[in-house]
């Protein structure tokens, strides 16, 4: 007998029907044998609704007043698939945040979870009873319904199964697992049977979305495994576990891309100590985080300083460094038509030469690297923003990751 937290997502519990649907899987899980403890979001679209309307009626609303608002949207899940649980002659009990004691601190729209006493869970198992319980909200010590950022359902249920010493923590969603990468730009991408919580840190702050990183974060530091499935087929998913000494780890995990970033360089800054300070400290002073930085080697006393930023930040870190250069001397550039392209893998840590067939797969293809950075499990290039596809492709089939039923599928469905 295993104890399972289960989440679903906004798609998931999209409408009545779907619903019924996961009412259907928890019971198949419950039949399985198993304890089981739900988590829901809102019904999709619901959470932006609400802060549409709080937008409408104040500019700037109050941020203890929009999580009461906003935490509304859960209530209506668990209710619903409380009552779907009943109606199937399944004892079941819904609570909110609040009532399971997700304690967090004060910080309204990012709170912390700080503590969670799941004493009421644990009873209501006891007996017998499926647990449903609202993702995304706690309260904080004044009594103050407080939520968790957006996505945050995915943390509660992951601090739920930790809290609970579940077996492992279910993330069910509109995707059947994690993916090599994303299948819209390659078609060949394959589901990952299973990936290490590093890589899925990567490559969720590169901008895979399935997952809250937070919720990521913290199965990690608690040894929760987690796995990702789809709510509308059938299908393993992937496991996100830690490193297996036993089993070999793939070169390479993943390829992920992030569009949302911009470059400047200062071309000609006089090359002396000091002087990378004085071009980051008043960007990091504005605010402004800085991502890949390239200083390249000095030549009679001058130097290219080259960073990126977010692109919707830009504009305002270009200012800044026109500013800089005025003082210091040089000339700025900048360049928003850029993509960030990163190889994800721990298997990288023990073998050499995944740069170079890396350089090399770009450069069969006529693609030019603007910039390189490299991390323990990590290569990132950043390149003309028109080679996306191109290159992802390119780095996917280079690394042996390429799924060939899935292109005969592709094809299939053109044909
Ligand atoms: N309903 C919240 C949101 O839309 C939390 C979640 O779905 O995880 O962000
Ligand atoms: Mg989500």
């Amino acid at each position: 007998m295993a104890l399972i937290v289960q989440k679903y997502g906004g798609t998931s519990v999209g409408t009545t029907e779907r619903i019924e649907n996961v009412a259907e899987k928890i019971i198949k899980s419950k039949e399985a044998g198993n304890d089981v403890v739900v988590v829901v979001s809102a019904m999709s679209g619901e959470t932006n609704r609400l802060i549409d309307l709080a937008n409408a009626i104040h500019p700037r609303p109050p941020a203890r007043e929009l999580d009461m608002l906003v935490s509304t949207g859960e209530q209506v899940t668990i209710a619903l698939l409380t009552m779907a649980l009943e109606k199937r002659g399944y004892p079941a009990r819904c609570y909110t945040g609040a009532q399971v004691k997700i304690l967090t601190d004060s910080a309204h729209s990012k709170a912390r979870i700080q503590e969670i006493d799941a004493k009421v869970v644990s009873e209501d198992l006891k007996q017998g009873r499926v647990v449903v319980v609202a993702g995304f909200q706690g309260v904080d010590p004044s009594g103050a319904i407080t939520t968790l950022g957006r996505g945050g359902s995915d943390t509660t249920a992951v601090a739920l199964a930790a809290a609970l010493k579940a077996d492992e923590c279910q993330i069910y969603t509109d995707v059947d697992g994690v993916y090599t990468t994303d299948p819209r730009v390659v078609p060949k991408a394959r589901r990952l049977d299973r990936i290490t919580f590093e890589e899925m840190l990567e490559m969720a702050s590169l901008g895979s979305k399935i997952l809250q990183i937070r919720a990521v974060e913290f199965a990690g530091k608690y040894h929760v495994p987690l796995r990702v499935l789809s709510s509308f087929q059938d299908g393993p998913g992937t496991l996100i576990t830690f490193e297996d000494e036993d089993m070999e780890e793939p070169l390479i995990s993943g390829i992920a891309f992030n569009r949302d970033e911009a470059k400047l360089t200062l071309l000609n800054a006089p090359d002396k100590p000091g002087i990378a300070g004085s071009i980051l400290g008043p960007i990091s002073a504005a605010n402004i985080e800085v991502d890949m930085i390239v200083q390249n080697v000095s030549r009679s006393g001058a130097t290219d300083f080259t960073f990126t930023v977010h692109r919707n930040e830009y504009e305002r870190a270009k200012d800044i460094l026109d500013g800089v250069a005025k003082e210091l001397g040089g000339e700025v550039f900048g360049d928003t038509k850029i993509v960030k392209l990163s190889l994800v893998g721990v298997g990288m840590r023990s073998h050499a030469g995944v740069a170079s067939t890396m350089f090399e797969a770009l450069a069969g293809e006529g693609i030019n690297i603007q910039m390189i950075s490299t991390s323990e499990i990590k290569i990132s290039v950043v390149i003309d923003e028109k080679y996306l596809e191109l290159g992802v492709r390119a780095l996917h089939s280079a690394f042996g990751l390429d799924d060939d039923d899935a292109t005969v599928r592709v094809e299939g469905k053109e044909a």
